[in-house]
């Protein structure tokens, strides 16, 4: 009968740093995965490019990111911060670039090289890899684990590292599975739900602009009951609705407007003026195009393209007026316009498009200065399988490499 030291289970980014570390630190490891290859969500990351990490080295402030999380999360980051995770890779021959809003990305712009780089360091250690076992549940003896049943039989370990992620991009292999153990161990587990996600609207108008960036802008969201979101930075219209990193991380909380049916959100192109100075501005291109059309005159108010969404919400007769004529009154149906163009929200785009998921494991369950579990001794979680929300930008490697890095360590 096989029997190792520690066995992962999930190679994936947490997974493989756990395993490299496990081994550097003289353990016999084993790493079990379903697919036939390691990796397969973090080729995916950063449109293939792989925003490995956020380049903030205060921790501090990288933390004040990750919400009521954060507590947890001082302990294991004093052990693997950022500052290691470029040590780490650049010093294994990666070297990192740092873009903006200081998110790191490998020089190469090779999602694969980081995934190469985990590798080589799990084959430099001698961590064990079989490809394409598919991992049934844990089996527990006491209050132990005692390893793991898989499509091929039991493998016997003293300790286990979970790192199965969570349930978004499901075809990458990410079938929340760890969840459902980490439950019928009697463990508290968040419901996953999309959640850096982009939003789904119901206009057409919105989708035929699909790929136009605005900025600046201002977008309120008002659900049925009467709570409203505002937000203010860059908007990228999609062809089913709207995203761009600002949206992916309002997702969350517009999630639950949505609760109570569609939202109703609006577009401030003007944010910052007031309503009369933006008549103002009006007036004055009015001014240089005194002979045209509403229609056309109005052009130069707006992002190019956005002339069309103005139209679809304006009376045909006052698109077709020259400017010269158009009266104060109907002036301020266009300024209520530019201030308010109104969308409707009608979902997220799901765990298909759900950057991370955040659900999980109650974080109170994880001793996270080792990422073990509270419930059972030699059981450690981490990467996506933990209840931590945090915005796009590099953050969920960041946490995989600690978590993986210390569960590794520990284990
Ligand atoms: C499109 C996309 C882009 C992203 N871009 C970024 C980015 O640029 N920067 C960033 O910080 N984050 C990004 N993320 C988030 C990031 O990819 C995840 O946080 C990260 O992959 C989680 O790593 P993990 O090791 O916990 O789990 P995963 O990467 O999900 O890996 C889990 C592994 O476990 C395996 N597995 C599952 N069940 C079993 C089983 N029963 N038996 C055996 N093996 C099993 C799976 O096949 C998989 O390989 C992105 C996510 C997506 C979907």
């Amino acid at each position: 009968m096989d029997n190792f030291d520690v066995i992962v289970v999930g190679g994936g980014p947490a997974g493989m740093m756990a395993a490299g570390r496990a081994a550097e630190c003289g353990r016999r490891v084993l790493l079990l995965e379903k697919n036939r290859k390691v990796g397969e969500k973090l080729n995916l990351t950063g449109g293939g490019r792989c925003n490995i990490t956020n380049a903030e080295f205060d921790t501090r402030a990288f933390l004040s990111f990750f919400g009521d999380a954060r507590k947890f999360l001082f302990s294991p980051f004093s052990r693997f911060a950022v500052q290691e995770t470029f040590a780490f890779f650049e010093g294994r021959g990666l070297p990192l670039v740092v873009e903006e809003r200081k998110r790191a990305f490998p020089r190469s712009q090779q999602a694969a090289d980081v995934t190469r780089t985990l590798v080589d360091y799990m084959e430099e250690f001698g961590v064990e890899r079989r490809m394409g076992v598919e991992v049934k549940r844990l089996v527990v003896e006491e209050d132990r684990i005692s390893g793991v049943e898989t499509d091929r039989g039991f493998l016997a370990a003293e300790s286990v590292v979970l790192a199965t992620g969570g349930a978004s991009y499901r075809e990458t292999g990410s079938t929340g599975d760890g969840l459902e153990w980490l439950r019928g161990l009697g463990h508290t587990v968040h419901a996953a739900t999309p959640d850096i996600v982009p939003l789904r609207v119901q206009e057409q108008w919105v989708k035929d602009l699909s790929g136009l960036a605005i900025e600046p802008m201002k977008i309120t969201f008002a659900a049925r009951n009467g709570e409203t979101l505002a937000r203010q930075g860059k908007l990228l219209f999609t062809h089913f609705g709207i995203s761009g990193p600002l949206i992916l991380n309002s997702a969350h909380e517009v999630k639950k407007l949505l609760r109570h049916g569609p939202v109703a959100a609006a577009i401030d192109l003007f944010p910052g003026e007031e309503p009369n100075l933006v008549d103002r501005r009006v007036l004055e291109v009015f001014d240089e195009n005194r002979n045209r059309t509403l229609r056309n005159a109005a052009k130069p108010l707006v992002p190019a393209g956005m002339s069309r969404a103005l139209a679809e919400h304006l009376p045909a007769e006052l698109l077709d007026k020259k400017v010269n004529v158009v009266t104060q009154e109907e002036r301020k149906i266009l300024v209520r316009l530019l201030k308010g163009l109104p969308l409707t929200i009608t979902g997220t785009m799901g765990y298909d498009w759900a950057v991370v998921c955040d659900g999980g494991i109650d974080m109170a369950e994880v001793d996270t200065r080792s990422m073990r579990s509270r419930r059972y001794a030699n059981l450690y979680i981490v990467g996506d399988l933990l209840h931590i929300s945090r915005p796009s930008g590099g953050y969920s490697l960041q946490l995989c490499w600690t978590s993986g890095w210390v569960a590794g360590e520990n284990a």
